[in-house]
């Protein structure tokens, strides 16, 4: 079930977070902050960039 992303919530999961160009950038992002095993990194359908967000690995 996909629901539409208000224009409040496109905001949190793309205008307010940090955009990369790649894959492969948002990750090496991650592992230098030590938080891979924490984040993952998901295409923006908005952007068509990359983000990275919090996935509930172990806590
Ligand atoms: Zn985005």
């Amino acid at each position: 079930m996909a629901k539409k992303p208000t224009r409040e919530e496109q905001q949190r999961m793309c205008t307010g977070k940090r955009r990369y160009a790649t894959e492969a950038d948002a990750l090496d992002t991650a592992l230098l902050r030590g938080v891979e095993r924490t984040r993952q990194a998901y295409r923006c359908p908005l952007c068509h960039r990359w983000h990275l967000t919090t996935t509930r690995a172990s806590q």
